[in-house]
C-alpha cells in the first residue's frame, strides 16, 4: 500500500491542466449558454443536459446560484440572464484561465481513489484522464 500511495502521489503532482471543456479553452464563454442550451430557463426537475455528473465546477456554480433550488418550479437561467446567449462571460469552470486542474489533481488523496487507480493502471497499462 505504501509504494502504491507514493507511485499515485507522484502521479498526481504531474498531472498537467486539462482544457477546460465548458470554454473549450477559451476562458471565457461566448455564444448559445452552455447551462441552459440557449432556452434561457430550465425547469428544476430537468438538469440542464449540458451539465455531465462530471462537471464538477460548473455543478457547484450552478448550486451556488441557486439553479436547483426547491422553491422554484421553472427558473430564469441566471447565468446569462435569461437571453440565452453569453457574450464574453468569464468561464467559472476554470476561472476564466482556460485550463483547469483535473478533477484527479483536485482532489485529496483518498484511499478509494487509489484502488481505483492502482486497479486502472493493471487494466489499462496507461493513463488518460477520463
Ligand atoms: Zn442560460
Ligand atoms: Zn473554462
Amino acid at each position: 500500500m505504501e509504494a502504491d500511495v507514493e507511485e499515485y502521489e507522484n502521479w498526481r503532482n504531474n498531472i498537467p491542466d486539462e482544457k477546460c471543456t465548458l470554454c473549450d479553452g477559451a476562458g471565457e464563454l461566448n455564444g448559445k449558454c452552455v447551462v441552459c442550451s440557449g432556452r434561457g430557463a430550465f425547469s428544476k426537475r430537468d438538469k440542464p443536459p449540458s451539465v455531465r455528473e462530471s462537471d464538477e465546477p460548473l455543478l457547484s456554480m450552478l448550486e451556488e446560484i441557486g439553479a436547483f433550488s426547491d422553491d422554484a418550479q421553472t427558473l430564469t437561467c441566471r447565468v446569462c440572464d435569461g437571453t440565452g446567449t453569453l457574450v464574453q462571460v468569464k468561464c467559472h469552470g476554470c476561472d476564466g484561465k482556460g485550463e483547469r486542474e483535473t478533477i484527479e489533481a483536485a482532489y485529496p488523496m483518498h484511499v478509494e481513489v487509489i484502488k481505483e487507480f492502482t486497479e486502472f493502471c493493471k487494466n489499462s497499462g496507461g493513463f488518460s484522464i477520463f
